[in-house]
């Protein structure tokens, strides 16, 4: 089944189940925690919240989402994509547990012939927040399933929080057995094996405190219960598609195709390449659909996230062997299915084009400059017998060639070394130190973005999961 019959069957389901059909809101929407949108709920924020009065009691969306913070799984897991798109159900006030628990179950389960997936109930394990016994019950009367096929899980994996005080309750996942091809039997923390593809928010109640994930406050009960849902639509494509891994679903895997076409790799060979395959296919499309949403790449935060990106892409197809400019090659291959959907790619494509491309000329030159001095002081160091490139060489490769401190890890490891952090570290908090002075002396006039730029590069990817806890995640 097509990813586009997928979701069209999943707004028909909900539609015909009265929910008013709403179109995905851009990726950047207007909110002081989040750099992008990652979950369908974001734009009906205000609703949960109290603050605006919905329009309707049900809505139903297909909602593009970036996760930065998953970034660094992406290839390496069959599931994570910088960009996926999240199908989801809400109820404001309306329809709770129950409701939520049938809506979905009959989707899931109903036969391809009438409309639904399709899925074979025996695979199927709904998973609840141990100790939820309403949902339990629910669980059981609506699906039939006995006991043991209801996973128990903590809240790390289902409860739902903003991380703040305010809403939060408690989860129901749906997850499929992929088999032991995947992980052991019964063993819910491997998670390609039972993979998580639904995610049911209950929310109910009113929070005074959140420390973590695993420790807050529940003050009482919401005066009104919302429902929540988020379902990945790329990862529903992949098991109905019958493949592997969400990247080889028929909106990504042609831009695979291609890039095998260019390199003269063949997908499949060598893990090491399926990774950059996955990687490429992956960032292209998130990158495509960013420049889309008006972001341009730089050094402040949404347009360094995007310029990652895109290098990110570049690099890994130079790792499979291809040196020329593959951008042009590739970002057609994905506007040309991704803009069955999205058609505002094929409007605005110039413009789009333009800003990828060129961004792929900067960084060629940033390569070339950059990697003679990177392999200079290498040989140095493996010179002196050592194994640790020093803080103050990445630094100045950041600094002076612009390159990323993840690009120069990933390079060191290539060469067999490591690389002094700390000492890139506390470089970076000084120069982040004189970027902030220099913003002080000049207050009143526009804010420093390069402050930005040094709390991502410095952190690197940790401070990517820093925004994980900004951002609404923690279910
Ligand atoms: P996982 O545990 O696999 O990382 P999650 O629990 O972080 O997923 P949720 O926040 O519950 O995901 O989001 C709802 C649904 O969105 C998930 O059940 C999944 O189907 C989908 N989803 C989440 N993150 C991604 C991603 N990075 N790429 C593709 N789909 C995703
Ligand atoms: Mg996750
Ligand atoms: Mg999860
Ligand atoms: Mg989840």
């Amino acid at each position: 089944m097509s990813t586009a019959e997928i979701r069209a069957r999943f707004l028909a389901h909900f539609e015909a189940a009265g929910h008013s059909v709403v179109p995905s809101a851009s990726l950047l929407l207007d909110d002081p925690n989040l750099l992008f949108v990652n979950a369908g709920m974001v734009p009906f924020k205000p609703y949960f919240l109290g603050q605006e009065t919905p329009p309707y009691d049900r809505a139903t969306s297909v909602q593009k989402c970036i996760r930065t913070p998953d970034i660094e799984e992406v290839g390496k897991t069959t599931r994570h994509g910088t960009f996926f798109e999240m199908c989801g159900n809400f109820s404001f006030g309306d329809y709770f547990k129950e409701g939520a628990i049938e809506l979905a179950w009959d989707l899931v389960t109903k036969p391809v012939a009438d409309g639904g997936w399709g899925f074979a109930e025996d695979k199927l394990y709904p998973s609840i927040l141990d100790g939820d016994d309403e949902a339990l019950h629910l669980w059981k009367k609506v699906t039939g399933l006995p006991d043991d096929r209801i996973a128990r899980l903590g809240p790390k994996e289902n409860y739902w929080s903003m991380g703040v005080p305010g809403p939060g309750g408690p989860c129901s996942e749906i997850l499929i057995d992929r088999g032991p091809a995947y992980g052991a039997d019964g063993d819910f923390s491997a998670e390609d094996r039972y993979l998580e593809f639904w995610n049911l928010v209950f929310m109910q109640d009113e929070l005074s405190a959140v420390r973590s994930k695993e420790d807050f406050d529940i003050a009482g009960s919401l005066p009104k219960k919302n429902i929540d849902t988020g379902m990945g639509l790329e990862r529903v494509a992949f098991l109905l598609q019958g493949k592997e891994n969400m990247y080889e679903i028929d909106v990504m895997f042609p831009v695979i195709e291609k890039a095998q076409e260019l390199t003269g790799r063949r997908y499949g060979a060598d893990h090491g390449d399926d990774v950059r395959f996955r990687v490429v296919a992956d960032h292209v499309r998130s990158s495509m659909m960013l420049i889309a949403d008006g972001v341009t790449p730089g050094n402040e935060a949404r347009g360094y996230v995007l310029r990652r990106l895109l290098r990110r892409a570049v690099r890994s197809m130079r790792l499979l062997g291809y040196e020329d400019p593959c951008l042009p090659e590739l970002l057609p291959v994905s506007r040309d299915k991704m803009g069955e959907t999205y058609t505002d790619l094929h409007a605005d494509w110039d413009r789009i084009a333009r800003v990828a491309f060129a961004e792929e000329e900067v960084f060629r030159k940033t390569l070339q400059a950059g990697t003679q001095i990177f392999d200079l002081a290498a040989t140095e160091v493996k010179e002196q017998q050592r194994t640790v490139l020093p803080g103050d060489k990445a630094f100045a490769l950041h600094d002076t060639y612009g390159f990323p401190i993840d690009l120069t890890l990933e390079m060191a490891s290539e060469a067999g070394l490591t690389v002094d952090e700390d000492g890139f570290r506390q470089l970076m908090a000084e120069q982040r130190e004189r970027a902030k002075a220099d913003a002080r002396a000049k207050k009143g006039q526009h804010a420093d973005t390069s402050v930005y730029r040094g709390i991502l590069d410095a952190n690197g990817p940790t401070e990517w999961l820093a925004y994980e806890t900004l951002e609404t995640e923690s279910r």
